[in-house]
């Protein structure tokens, strides 16, 4: 069974500056991408507040000088999704999808997390078929269209006004009276005049023949001025948080109601020695990519010096 000192799971920024600082450390670490290579800033569009890049820069593009960079050092970055893992005793033993067993010394966890879905059975129905957690993977399809995108956060705003850009018209549809995304994001979509913020609504369904073609709304639930009507549209956006991507490792790792992997006073440090958690699975309050990829750099640091002793 091969035997990696440091084994990174997850491609996003916290896993390839782990990558980064783990090869130049001399760990030779072994990263595994995870389903999404890149992690989520490959759907995202500008990168406006990542320090270094004035003028902002694509997601795709930030992660692929971040990929280019590990690489550069020797790290070995492939394709893989890690099924199983037993943290029991040291080394650790680490399963790949497609059946390989690796040990290792020493394990940084950067898995991320996923788009959430509001759980109607119409976003199964249509998945696909005019429903997408991604607006910059999908928006393209939707150019000329009318679209609703669900949320009230910074990743909604963000994803309107995108969508924006493309579509005719884009819905907002908030649940509460008002935003919870920061003044400037909530700015850029109050002033857009392509979008309708439709605050005080929640979406409880979508109608159409074998594609979406309209969304059932609900304003005012619960309140005596409750109405329930329908919206022609063509693509519905979910863009309301993301669950971490924990699953795979909580028969050994602590994590807190919500699958957060809990680390230990301010460090990437987990309740099992030398394994590391860094980036958004660990992270419920920041969820930025500069402190995804700053936590990827402390637990490499962690890494070298466990490996150290
Ligand atoms: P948030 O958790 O901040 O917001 C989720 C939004 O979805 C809220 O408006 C919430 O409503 C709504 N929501 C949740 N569940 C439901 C539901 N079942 N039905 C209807 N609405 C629902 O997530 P984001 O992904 O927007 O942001 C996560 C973090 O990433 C934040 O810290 C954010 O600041 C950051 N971020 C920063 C960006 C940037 O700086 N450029 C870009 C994107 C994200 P409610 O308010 O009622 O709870």
């Amino acid at each position: 069974m091969e035997r990696v000192k440091c084994l990174i799971i997850g491609s996003g920024p916290a896993g390839f500056t782990a990558a980064i600082y783990a090869s130049r450390a001399n760990l030779n670490p072994v990263l595994y991408e995870g389903p999404q290579s890149g992690g989520q800033l490959i759907t995202t569009t500008v990168v406006e507040n990542f320090p270094g890049y004035p003028q902002g820069v694509s997601g795709y593009d930030m992660m692929e000088d971040m990929r280019a960079q590990a690489a550069r050092f020797g790290a070995q970055i492939r394709m893989g999704i890690v099924n199983a893992v037993d943290f029991g005793s040291a080394p650790y033993t680490v399963t790949i999808d497609d059946g390989t067993q690796l040990q290792a010394d020493t394990v940084i966890i950067s898995t991320g997390a996923t788009a959430k879905y509001l759980g109607l059975e119409d976003e199964k129905k249509y998945a696909g078929r005019g429903v997408s957690a991604c607006a910059t993977c999908d928006g393209f399809f939707f150019r000329k269209k009318v679209v609703a995108v669900v949320g009230g956060g910074d990743t909604a705003c963000e994803e309107a006004a995108y969508l924006s850009t493309l579509a005719e018209k884009v819905y907002l549809i908030v649940r509460k009276t008002y935003l919870r995304a920061s003044d400037i994001m909530q700015k850029r979509v109050l002033d857009n005049p392509k979008i309708e913020v439709l605050f005080s609504h929640n979406a409880e369904g979508l109608t159409g023949e074998n594609k979406v073609q309209g969304v059932k709304l609900v304003k005012d639930l619960g309140l005596p001025t409750e109405e329930h009507y329908e919206r022609p549209i063509d693509g519905f956006f979910l863009a309301i948080g993301h669950k971490p991507n924990s699953d795979v490792f909580k028969q050994w790792i602590e994590t807190d109601e919500n699958g957060y992997i809990k680390t230990i006073d301010g460090t990437p440090r987990t309740n099992i020695p030398g394994v590391y958690a860094a980036g958004d699975v660990a992270d419920p309050t920041y969820r930025q990519a500069i402190c995804a990829a700053a936590s990827g750099c402390k637990a490499a640091i962690e890494a070298e010096r466990y490996l150290n002793k």
